[in-house]
């Protein structure tokens, strides 16, 4: 049997890619192996959303063709990198067997199949994508739609992926309550915009029917909703969560910036206030919530004063977990003919100051979890034997950890929930023991 390896770069919702890639292939007679060593074929699924991540995804593709010349494998890379500069990569990189955009990688099993013509593969392919996970088998990520209709300044993702395209609610469903009987106990909403799922369907459908449904899975213990543009954030779906017993007290908004004369020029439709009045609404609908926000510094024309508005923003607002990113030009986006450019000393000291802040009120919130008794649900053992779990206010893979000093001499595996009494709090992480 041909076997084959797939290595994913990007964020959670190219994880979902390659997972349904990997289900695919399997179904049309590959075996799927988790090293490379093992394989004849390695897929590489690329990340191209921003210039860092461009460079990356070129860095490993160099790497694998290395890895080639030793190994003789079949070399496929697929997914954003490509969509956006596929003929000038090929054109470029001349090692690499296939190059497959986001659009023709359903295609790959067909693809690969014509460098083994002696191969008999038995198909059993019946349109069904969901069998293969790639990250730990007690919480997976769902993707529930792709593309964006929004048209930010600066983003070149509905280039690459097209208007925003919902998924068919049925078959959400029927992904997750897969997962959950092959012992899934969290599942983390993705996709460009979470908050506007449905709308563009026909009849349309919201958020809110979808998590009623999600919400009858038995054995479904959490339910988080990643990356929601602000706009769709109804008062109907926050009443909503308030009352969720499966749903986490956890949101990710990416605001971007809060100087309304940035967000203009972003094509945002958000304004200092409105970020302000949204931020209260959704504390006061769902007390204890934690909130988590990505924002660009940097970006053109962004004036001493529009920065000043942001770490203002910043301090007042105190999002609980906060990412940052240095604005980079994109080719083909609005942002890139923009004016005024901010130097990268700038930038860098600017992105500096803004971590450095973060870090304080980070900080402050988590000492407040201190002599707390939370859920916290166990992640993975490390090897010392201590336990690595998060709580409900933390995504997996990308917020804070609990370090769990204590078990209390029983035994425990990934997906149990443990109630931890919080001992001592860091910057990111949090220690605690369990109390029986
Ligand atoms: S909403 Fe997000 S994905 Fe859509 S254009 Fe703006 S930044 Fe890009």
């Amino acid at each position: 049997m041909i076997s084959i390896a797939v290595s994913t770069l990007g964020c959670p919702k190219n994880i979902v890619d390659s997972e349904n890639m990997m289900g695919r292939l399997k179904l049309d007679g590959f075996h799927i192996t988790d090293q490379p060593d093992e394989a004849d074929v390695v897929v590489l699924n690329t990340c191209g959303f921003i210039s860092q991540a461009v460079e990356e995804s070129v860095n490993v593709i160099l790497d694998y063709i290395e890895f080639k010349k030793e190994k003789k494998i079949i070399l496929a890379v697929v997914g954003c990198l490509v969509e956006r500069y596929k003929d000038e990569l090929a054109d470029k990189i001349k090692d690499v067997d296939i190059w497959l955009g986001i659009a023709e990688m359903n295609n790959i099993g067909d693809k690969i199949k014509t460098f083994f013509p002696q191969t008999k593969f038995v198909s059993k392919y019946k349109g069904k994508q969901w069998d293969t996970k790639l990250t730990p088998s007690h919480f997976a990520y769902i993707k529930v739609a792709d593309g964006c209709s929004n048209r930010c300044s600066f983003c070149v993702i509905p280039s690459i992926k097209g208007n925003y395209k919902s998924r068919d609610m049925g078959d959400i469903v029927d992904d997750v309550s897969k997962c959950v009987l092959n012992g899934v106990k969290e599942i983390c909403l993705v996709a460009q915009d979470v908050s506007g799922y449905g709308h563009d369907l026909n009849p349309s459908l919201s958020l809110v029917g979808l998590l009623k449904r999600l919400e009858t899975i038995d054995g479904l213990k959490w339910i988080r909703l990643m990356y929601m543009y602000p706009d769709k954030i109804t008062d109907y779906l926050l009443d909503y969560m308030a009352l969720s017993k499966k749903i986490c007290r956890y949101m990710d908004v990416p605001f971007q910036h809060f100087s309304t004369n940035i967000l203009k020029s972003m094509r945002r439709k958000e304004t200092e206030q409105s970020i302000y009045e949204l931020v209260n609404k959704i504390r006061k609908k769902i007390p204890g919530i934690f909130l988590r926000t990505s924002l660009i510094v940097g970006y053109p024309g962004e004036t001493r004063e529009d920065f000043q508005k942001l770490l203002d923003g910043m301090d007042k607002l105190k999002f609980e977990r906060l990412g940052a990113f240095i604005y980079s030009d994109e080719e083909g986006t609005a942002a890139m003919e923009l004016p005024d450019k901010v130097s990268d000393d700038t930038a860098y000291s600017r992105y500096d100051k803004v971590m450095k802040l973060q870090q304080k009120i980070s900080l402050n919130i988590n000492r407040k979890l201190k002599n707390k008794t939370l859920p916290v649900m166990i992640d993975h053992i490390e090897n010392d034997g201590i336990y690595i779990g998060r709580t409900q206010f933390d995504a997996p893979q990308i917020d804070n950890s609990v370090i769990i000093t204590s078990s209390g001499g029983n035994n425990y595996l990934p997906g149990d929930f443990v109630n931890v009494c919080i001992t001592s709090a860091g910057e990111y992480d949090i220690e605690g023991m369990i109390k029986q």
